[in-house]
């Protein structure tokens, strides 16, 4: 059994529609596909669809921005009730986020980089969403001929600290972690030592995060070298907590990040719904089925 719990469509910054992330994953042979957008479920319902006609078993997530002194964390929420309140708010408040500050990129990009785009041209390159980042901004840049793809952009304009990065809202790591509890779903740190590796959350940080309800880490990723993923293996092993792999699949947003280059083992996938399944339970909630199709 095949298994990828971490992708992207374009109900976020993929390049597909949630229905043909779900037809490349069968394709490219999975069993299980977990779409985590970046916060947003817009792209549930049709992915779950394409589910049914394929075959393969879907994994609602979310890959929820949040913010741990002062840093970045990227949380994956798996099957959580999308209408619980405070996580609605949450990402409504993110999502505000995201919009405010594209007009304030834009600024900077013509004083800093005079290069002369408007939010409608950023528009064009993100019809399908309202999770605007700076990927689609990218897009933009690159439609403008004013770089080759994505990764150019990242590393001359728009990356942290570069000429056009501007900050937004994410939601405080340990709040998410809870509300992601009481709406029912279980919790994993994506690719926990990618950006700044044990600066970022530390093994410290890790087991407080264990003890706070955290199900799980994303240990096999591409923005894990060998030795961080064994130290991150043997954490999780002491902490208890599931270790995922997934491609973190973008269409072609992302180079290196195909579907299934990294998979999570078939029993840490059967523990991480055991996990859900105790946690809806406990939330009271009416959850959805935990997966649909095969
Ligand atoms: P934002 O959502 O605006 O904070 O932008 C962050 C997103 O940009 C992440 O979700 C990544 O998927 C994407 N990203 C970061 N670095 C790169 C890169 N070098 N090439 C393509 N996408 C990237
Ligand atoms: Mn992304
Ligand atoms: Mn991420
Ligand atoms: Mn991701």
């Amino acid at each position: 059994m095949r298994i990828d719990l971490h992708t992207h469509s374009r109900a976020s910054d993929g390049t597909q529609s949630p229905g043909d992330v779900v037809r490349a994953a069968a394709a490219a042979g999975l069993d299980v596909v977990g779409l985590t957008d970046h916060d947003t479920t817009a792209g549930w319902h049709e992915a779950a669809q394409a589910a049914l006609v394929e075959g393969v078993s879907l994994v609602r997530g979310i890959e929820v921005s949040t913010r741990h002194r002062g840093r970045g964390v990227h949380l994956l929420a798996y099957l959580p009730d999308p209408t619980y309140e405070p996580l609605r708010a949450q990402l409504g408040r993110i999502l505000e986020g995201r919009a405010t500050r594209i007009p304030e990129m834009l600024d900077r990009l013509a004083k800093n980089a005079d290069i002369h785009l408007t939010v409608d041209d950023v528009r064009r390159a993100s019809p399908d969403t309202s999770v605007i980042g700076r990927p689609h901004v990218a897009d933009a840049i690159v439609a403008a001929g004013h770089a080759a793809d994505r990764s150019e952009v990242f590393a001359r304009l728009v990356g942290q600290g570069g000429p056009a990065y501007v900050d937004r809202y994410a939601a405080p790591l340990l709040d998410m972690v809870r509300i992601v509890g009481e709406a029912g779903g279980v919790a994993v740190v994506a690719h926990a030592w990618g950006r700044h590796g044990p600066a970022g959350l530390s093994e410290r940080d890790l087991a407080d995060l264990a003890e706070r309800g955290l199900a799980g880490l994303e240990v096999d990723h591409q923005d894990h070298d060998a030795p961080a993923r064994d130290r991150l293996r043997g954490l999780a092993r002491d902490l208890d907590l599931v270790v995922t792999g997934s491609s973190d699949y973008h269409g072609l947003g992302k180079v290196d990040h195909d579907l299934g280059c990294n998979t999570t083992t078939p029993d840490d996938y059967a523990r991480l719904l055991e996990l859900a399944a105790a946690s809806a339970e406990r939330s009271g909630r009416a959850t959805v089925p935990t997966v649909v199709g095969a």
